[in-house]
């Protein structure tokens, strides 16, 4: 049995990368971002009107009463202007260039324009300011600099800024072909009606949830606790998928036969069982051509503790995604948890003063997910203490957005 720092390790050194392919930026949004955004140009590139008003020269400037002759009009889109007489001054849009010799703008609200004899003149109400309301070209970010790094979940703002860039497709993480693999003769099809002997199968559910609020789509299969109707199943699963999550079958029981068959189909196991609570089965391999299987134990609670704390991240990771910051919550009240394992406790989280504080919900262990609908996560009290006090604060695994 290993700590849970050492399954860590394990994961991260076992951690495959996820092939990258080229995808179109329309539907590339919380994908993972596999290569940098450069800015092609500056930003902006060129010296931007921030405001409609007009462009002068702010040395030209003498007095607020000397009407100030219009020489041209400035639009977006149009070719930069160049200001011909020192003493003018163009009329100016938004977005356009600032015309070549002007260094100032005066916001259109901030002069009166007048007309005599064709010719439009302008006169300032307040004093120009120097450089005032031009977005100077690369102010925001020069030529050449990262604008988004890779390994990002890209966001609407990133799709903007590629498509700034002039790139209509990324490069961004291949998804894993994912199948999950429910084992048990006890579990009947959600639209069953169970024996009194039979519950419905809810894990091969939850994970599914939990994958595609991720991003990842799966497959999901049933084995009766047959090591032989498993080891076919399997196989199949093998052939078609890169990771396969299995449910079920991995503790010490006479029906769980998962390591074994595991063992026999050629999966090498780099762990089994971590000195955690729940979740304590856990099983890892991982098979000469790559393939990945995780095999989970079989009480709901259990699944989704291995499942968040474990399967994710390393999704995530193979994926080529930043570690996301991590939380940590303090508690509301002590807690004792006497046996040498890490302790996931199911909490409930409530924002005081912009801090989490983590409220323990009193549950019947594992098995116990109805539970879970009043639960936010679960707070990761380490192995090597058995009372966590009041204020005390630990890492979080949080799988819902705070309420
Ligand atoms: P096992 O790890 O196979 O010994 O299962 C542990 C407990 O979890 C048993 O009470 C099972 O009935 C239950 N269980 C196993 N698989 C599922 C599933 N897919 N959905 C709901 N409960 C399950
Ligand atoms: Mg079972």
């Amino acid at each position: 049995m290993i700590s849970v720092t050492d399954a860590d390790a394990l994961l991260a050194q076992h951690c495959p990368a996820f092939a990258d392919i080229a995808f179109p930026i329309q539907h590339a949004v919380g994908k993972v971002l596999r290569e940098d955004l450069v800015a092609d140009r500056d930003f902006p590139p060129f010296n931007r009107a921030a405001m409609d008003g007009i462009a002068l020269r702010y040395d030209a400037f003498t007095a607020l009463d000397r009407p100030i002759p219009i020489e041209a009009t400035a639009f977006a889109g149009a070719p930069q202007l160049e200001l011909q007489s020192p003493d003018a001054a163009v009329e100016i849009m938004t977005g356009a260039v600032v015309p070549k010799g002007c260094d100032t703008i005066v916001r259109i609200e901030d002069v009166a324009l007048k007309t005599l004899d064709d010719q439009r003149y302008a006169t300032l109400l307040v004093p120009p300011e120097p450089n005032a309301h031009i977005h100077a070209q690369a102010s925001d970010r020069k030529r050449g600099e990262v604008i988004v790094p890779k390994g990002q979940l890209l966001t609407a703002a990133d799709i903007a800024v590629a498509a700034t860039i002039g790139k209509s497709s990324l490069r961004i993480s291949m998804m894993p072909r994912l199948s999950i693999i429910s084992t048990g003769d006890e579990l009947v099809p959600i639209d069953a009606e169970p024996l009194p002997h039979q519950i419905r199968m809810s894990n091969a559910y939850a994970l599914q949830a939990f994958l595609s609020a991720n991003g990842f789509s799966a497959a999901l299969f049933h084995s009766p606790d047959s090591e032989a109707m498993f080891s076919g199943l399997l196989s199949e699963c093998l052939a078609e998928s890169d990771v396969i999550i299995l449910t079920g079958g991995v503790s010490a029981g006479r029906a769980d036969f998962v390591p074994s068959a595991l063992a026999a189909l050629g999966i090498e196991k780099i762990f089994h069982k971590v000195k955690q609570r729940p979740g304590k089965p856990l099983w890892f391999g991982k098979r000469a051509d790559g393939k990945i299987v995780f095999a989970l134990p079989g009480n709901p609670v259990s699944v989704i503790v291995c499942f968040l704390r474990y399967v994710l991240p390393f999704l995530y990771r193979a994926s080529g995604l930043h570690a996301p910051a991590p939380l940590s919550a303090t508690l509301q009240e002590s807690v004792e948890f006497k046996p040498a394992l890490t302790y996931f406790l199911p909490v409930k989280i409530s924002v005081v003063q912009s801090m989490l504080v983590a409220t323990p919900l009193k549950g019947h262990g594992s098995g116990d997910f109805a539970n879970l609908v009043d639960c936010d996560g679960f707070l990761e009290l380490p192995e090597q203490e058995f009372f966590f006090p009041k204020g005390a604060s630990f890492p979080l695994l949080l799988y819902r957005a705070l309420r």
